[in-house]
Parts: structure tokens; C-alpha cells; sequence
């Protein structure tokens, strides 16, 4: 069960599309005077390092957040329309070779954002725009932290026992007191105590592995169990684009659910590559790995879909690896 372990794919592309939208979500949330409670059901360890033995060994962040910040994309420009169509984009043009991480005329706002939370990250990457300077990747947790303003509130669940206590001690060196939670519980079913939230305004994160089947029944399960619970809490879900039927069916059940309650949704999806299997010079299947994931939002601010819209034609014209690279904009209720 627990072979998972986010390590391995911190800061690759799946996590550009959920941190950069998780940004935009946590900025416009915590604007309001009400508090905000945030739940985070599979919190991961919190906080990564680039070069750790787990993400040089995966290489994973080299297909994101170093692909996104190599010094050729340093001024990105919206990919041409036909990305927007799912297929191929054009990259960006070299301007420069050196420079540090892209202007803000050049990044669409919520990358902007992204970006800039990982130069506060790393200082040594924000002063010289070195990309060997890149050492630390933010989990969801501290993203979501980062945002908190006093009268807010997060939970985190996380149920592998190495990952629960990096995140503990990672929680624990901020210094936010009771103001941000751990528990080694199932986030699925610790999600249900915790709807409706005191003030009436929460977010809810639910990012699984998917390393077992029955995470994409439980998926659509728990969103169902919480919308009836709170039905007007923002609900976020990542999940992998993956030829496989559970895989294919989840946005389409998230959807449904969101259409029944009468409540407004959002689907975004990012591909980077093909899903075909090749074979190598030896005549050995490769696996291409990861090529596309989405993030399904139920009662996403009005904010949301402009932010987005900005934001993937440049990731896909960065990140995009192959004709196939594109990305979907749904939006609904
Ligand atoms: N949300 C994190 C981020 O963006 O940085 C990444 C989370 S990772 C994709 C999924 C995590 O869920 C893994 O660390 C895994 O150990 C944990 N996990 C798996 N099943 C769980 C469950 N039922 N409840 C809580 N955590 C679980």
C-alpha cells in the first residue's frame, strides 16, 4: 500500500498545474475577513529537496519546474491558439541566457505568484536566477500555509508513517503553534468531521496517489459525502490522466455531482506528452511516465478560470515535450 511517496515526483508537471492553481485558490480565499479553514486530506511531507536522492533518482522535476524555469524560457509569451485546441505548442524562443526567473510582464499572473513563492523558498535561486540553486520544492502544505492569515485554519492528513513525521517536524520548525494541525489519519473519512467548518467558508484539497484503485471510487465518494455535509465549500481535486477507465470516468463523476448539486465547477487539464509506449534503440518498451493530469474544482471563485486561462498556454508552450502537449479549460453551473 504504501510504496508511494511524493519525493519522487515533487515539482514535476502535475504539481506546476496543482501548486499554481492551488496558489490562485489560497490567494483569493484568504482575502475575506471570515476565517478560512483549510483541509488538506493527503498532505504529503511538506516540504521537498530538488536534490535529494529521491528526485534525482526520478528526474521527474526536470520534466517541471526546472523545464519551466530553464533560462531559454526566461520570457515566456502565451502559447499560440491552437494549444488551447489540445494540440502541439510552439516554445518559446531563447531571449536570454542567463537570467533570473522571468519578468512579470512575462509570466501569467498565478505563475508569477508560483514563482515567486519558490524564490522565497530559495533565496540563493532568487538572487542569481541559478537553477543549481533550486533546492527546495514546497508541498501543498506549505503553500497553504504560506497564505494563512491569523484567524485561519489548516488541517493536514497524511497516513505514511515516514512522510507523516517529515511533515510533523516541517510543520513543527514554523512555528504556527495550533494553528496548523497533523494527524496520521485516512483524510478521507477525517474530512468528514470537519464539514461544515466554524466560520462557514473552507477549501478542501484531496490529492491522492492513486496508488490503489479504489482511491478514484473514494475520490468522488468523499466529494459527494462533503458537498452534502457543506455544500458551498471549495473542493479541489487532483487526478492523473491516465489510460486506464477509473482514471478516464473521475472528472467525468465529479462533474455529474457538481451538475446535481447545482453547484459551479471547474475542470483544467494539462498534457505534456504522449501516452503511447515506444521502444528504445534495444527494442525496449519505455514507459513514458506521467503525461497529463487535471485539477477538478467544485465552487471555484470567479477568479479562477481568468487565472488559469492566463497561466496554461505558457505551461503548456514550456513544459509541452511533444505535438501532443495542450491543455482543456472546462467550466460549468
Ligand atoms: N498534496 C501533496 C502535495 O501537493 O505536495 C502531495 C500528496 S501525495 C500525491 C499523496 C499522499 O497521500 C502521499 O504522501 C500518501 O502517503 C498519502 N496517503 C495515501 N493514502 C492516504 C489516506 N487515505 N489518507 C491520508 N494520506 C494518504
Amino acid at each position: 500500500m504504501f510504496s508511494y511517496r511524493h519525493a519522487f515526483h515533487a515539482g514535476n508537471h502535475a504539481d506546476v498545474l496543482k501548486h499554481t492553481t492551488l496558489i490562485a485558490l489560497m490567494k483569493y480565499l484568504t482575502q475575506k475577513d471570515t476565517a478560512l479553514t483549510v483541509i488538506d486530506t493527503h498532505a504529503g511531507a511538506g516540504l521537498y529537496r530538488l536534490d535529494g536522492d529521491y528526485t534525482e533518482t526520478s528526474g521527474e522535476a526536470q520534466e517541471g519546474i526546472f523545464r519551466l524555469l530553464s533560462p531559454q524560457n526566461s520570457e515566456p509569451t502565451a502559447a499560440p491558439a491552437q494549444a488551447q485546441r489540445g494540440q502541439a505548442a510552439t516554445k518559446t524562443v531563447a531571449k536570454s541566457a542567463a537570467k533570473p526567473a522571468a519578468t512579470p510582464a512575462g509570466w501569467a499572473p498565478a505563475l508569477q505568484d508560483y514563482i515567486d513563492l519558490l524564490r522565497g523558498l530559495n533565496p540563493q535561486f532568487a538572487e542569481t536566477g541559478d537553477l543549481a540553486h533550486l533546492k527546495i520544492y514546497p508541498g501543498s502544505p506549505f503553500i497553504e500555509q504560506q497564505f494563512l492569515s491569523g484567524r485561519d485554519k489548516l488541517k493536514l492528513f497524511e497516513l505514511h508513517p515516514t512522510d507523516f513525521k517529515s511533515l510533523s517536524g516541517n510543520i513543527e520548525q514554523l512555528g504556527v503553534g495550533r494553528q496548523v494541525a497533523v494527524a496520521r489519519e485516512d483524510g478521507f473519512e477525517a474530512l468528514k468531521t470537519f464539514l461544515p467548518p466554524p466560520a462557514r467558508r473552507a477549501m478542501v484539497l484531496c490529492d491522492p496517489s492513486y496508488e490503489m484503485k479504489s482511491d478514484y471510487g473514494r475520490v468522488a465518494t468523499c466529494m459527494a459525502d462533503a458537498l452534502k455535509r457543506f455544500a458551498t465549500g471549495t473542493y479541489v481535486v487532483w487526478y492523473p490522466i491516465i489510460p486506464r477507465p477509473e482514471a478516464h470516468d473521475l472528472p467525468r463523476k465529479l462533474k455529474t455531482l457538481a451538475v446535481k448539486s447545482s453547484r459551479s465547477w471547474l475542470n483544467a487539464a494539462l498534457t505534456v506528452k504522449s501516452s503511447k509506449l515506444t521502444t528504445d534503440d534495444s527494442g525496449d518498451v519505455v514507459r513514458p511516465g506521467l503525461p497529463a493530469s487535471g485539477m477538478f474544482v467544485i465552487n471555484p471563485p470567479h477568479t479562477l478560470k481568468a487565472e488559469l486561462q492566463a497561466a496554461l498556454p505558457q505551461m503548456v508552450a514550456l513544459l509541452g515535450q511533444d505535438r501532443n502537449a495542450g491543455f482543456t479549460l472546462e467550466h460549468g453551473g
